[in-house]
């Protein structure tokens, strides 16, 4: 069955003020309810101001999304009662975005993007004793009242969650460059995404944040939808809820309809004309783009265009990471094979990126240059690696601590010679043809000397001496 996936991304976009007043938006850790004024409280009387900076970086998105832009615009209330809208309304745009009919390409497609749009950010609503569906009661946090949002809306181009994270990593990075989003911020990015099977009705899982989630919330809902169009049941369109610790989507409510909203347009703003200069302006201003970057690393630098994406769209700082590398370092085929393979997976498996983690350029260098000079072998580069990701210790302290040298010939040969006499069958083995038995020898070899042998001098070694 052929599965259709589309999206809706909710961005905070990094600016000191929120959108349509002076409060700051740096909630985090902040006693709740501190950071507001009476605009971002909705008090009667009240006029928002819109911060233009924000326009600016929506412009910037916008044209990184190849998106023709709105020449003029304007915002319009979206009418609902719920606590984390003082007003009772949030002031979104709706009959006019800021931008339209983009696309982003990712490896086998281009994905439409149908609208973007400025909007404020809701309060935080704190789910006390179990999550939206369970809880005892909501506490109303308003320091979040107000930030600004940028909603990125694709049409229904996705055939699989493969697509999906391909690109929600590939427009993260972008944003990144952009300088408008920050990853490690709480709630930075949150995502509902729409799914149906063909022939089914569309059902919309809301909110969900991380990447590994919003998989899984996918995974979930077509294994869900399958199931019950195959028992020749029906999928109804409604708006579900994936709860991240049981991993299953739950139902919040049958779809309600954009209409239903009743947005009427906000009176308190003027209406923005965006200009052919403004927008040459921010033009002017765009910061090199991730597409740009990978061609440049793999012309500059000559690495592979793979090793290249890699890099470049995990995150902005990693390849931030390279090229301070590169600046203390000769050898980009290496260094960029070392951060694709190994750096990377050490990362990913302690959960951190590379800006949270200890590594820093010059010992991660320190590092390879060990390799470079035989100090150590690869197997044992590998170890290190595991330990400096989360220590931050650098390579040559940890191998001094640990005693970790590389193994030399002569040390080495009597353990060879010892091996060979412990494991006649096997040299008799190898001797009549096979090859295997030689691995085992070589890997008896390894254990006894832990990962302080190079495998390739044992495999010499091994040869010569039977
Ligand atoms: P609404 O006005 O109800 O929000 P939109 O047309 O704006 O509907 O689409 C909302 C989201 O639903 C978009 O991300 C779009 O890609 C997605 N979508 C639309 N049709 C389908 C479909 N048949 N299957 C899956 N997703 C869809
Ligand atoms: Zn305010
Ligand atoms: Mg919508």
């Amino acid at each position: 069955m052929k599965v259709v996936m589309g999206l809706e991304l909710h961005v905070h976009l990094l600016s000191k003020s929120k959108l349509f007043c002076s409060c700051p938006t740096n909630y985090e850790n902040k006693e709740p309810n501190t950071l507001v004024c009476p605009v971002c409280c909705g008090f009667p009387g009240s006029k928002p101001k819109i911060t233009k900076k924000v326009l600016d970086s929506g412009i910037m998105v916008a044209k990184a999304l190849n998106c023709n832009i709105s020449p003029v615009i304007f915002f319009s209330r979206k009418s609902y009662p719920y606590p984390d809208m003082p007003k009772n309304f949030q002031i979104s745009q709706y009959e006019i975005p800021l931008a339209f009919n983009g696309y982003l390409e990712i490896t086998n497609k281009k994905v439409r993007i149908k609208r973007v749009h400025l909007e404020e950010d809701p309060a935080k609503l704190v789910h006390v004793g179990g999550d939206i569906t369970s809880a005892k009661y909501v506490l109303v946090d308003y320091n979040r009242a107000g930030i600004p949002l940028i909603e990125i809306v694709t049409e229904p181009d996705f055939e699989s969650t493969k697509e999906v994270r391909e690109f929600l990593s590939k427009l993260t990075s972008i944003l990144e460059h952009l300088g408008v989003y920050d990853a490690s911020k709480e709630a930075a990015l949150r995502v509902d995404t729409n799914i149906s099977l063909e022939g089914g009705e569309r059902v919309e899982i809301k909110n969900i944040t991380g990447f590994a989630n919003i998989e899984k919330a996918l995974n979930y809902e077509i294994v869900r939808q399958q199931n019950l169009l195959r028992m020749g049941m029906q999928v109804e369109r409604e708006t579900r809820h994936f709860d991240a610790d049981t991993k299953i989507t739950y139902s919040l409510r049958k779809k309600e309809f954009e209409e239903d909203y009743g947005y009427i347009m906000d009176s308190d703003l003027p209406w923005i004309e965006i200009s052919d200069e403004w927008i040459k302006e921010i033009e002017k201003q765009m910061p090199e783009l991730p597409d740009t970057r990978i061609k440049r690393f793999v012309k500059k630098y000559e690495i592979r265009e793979r090793d290249a994406k890699v890099i470049v769209y995990v995150d902005k700082t990693l390849a931030d990471f390279f090229e301070s590398c590169m600046k203390i370092y000769k050898k980009p085929k290496m260094l960029a094979k070392w951060i694709v393979a190994d750096l990377l997976k050490c990362l990913n498996y302690q959960g951190v990126t590379i800006r949270e983690s200890k590594v820093k350029p010059k010992t991660f260098v320190e590092l390879l240059k060990l390799i470079d000079e035989k100090k150590i072998t690869e197997r044992l580069a590998k170890e290190i690696i595991k330990e400096f990701v989360a220590t931050g210790t650098s390579p040559k302290e940890i191998i001094k601590a640990k005693k970790l040298v590389r193994i030399e010939e002569k040390e080495l040969l009597p353990i060879i010679k010892n091996v060979i006499k412990e494991n006649k069958k096997a040299v008799e083995d190898f001797k009549a043809g096979k090859e295997k038995s030689l691995e085992f020898l070589i890997g008896q070899v390894l254990r006894k000397t832990k990962v302080r042998a190079d495998p390739k001098i044992v495999r010499e070694l091994i040869k010569r001496l039977i």
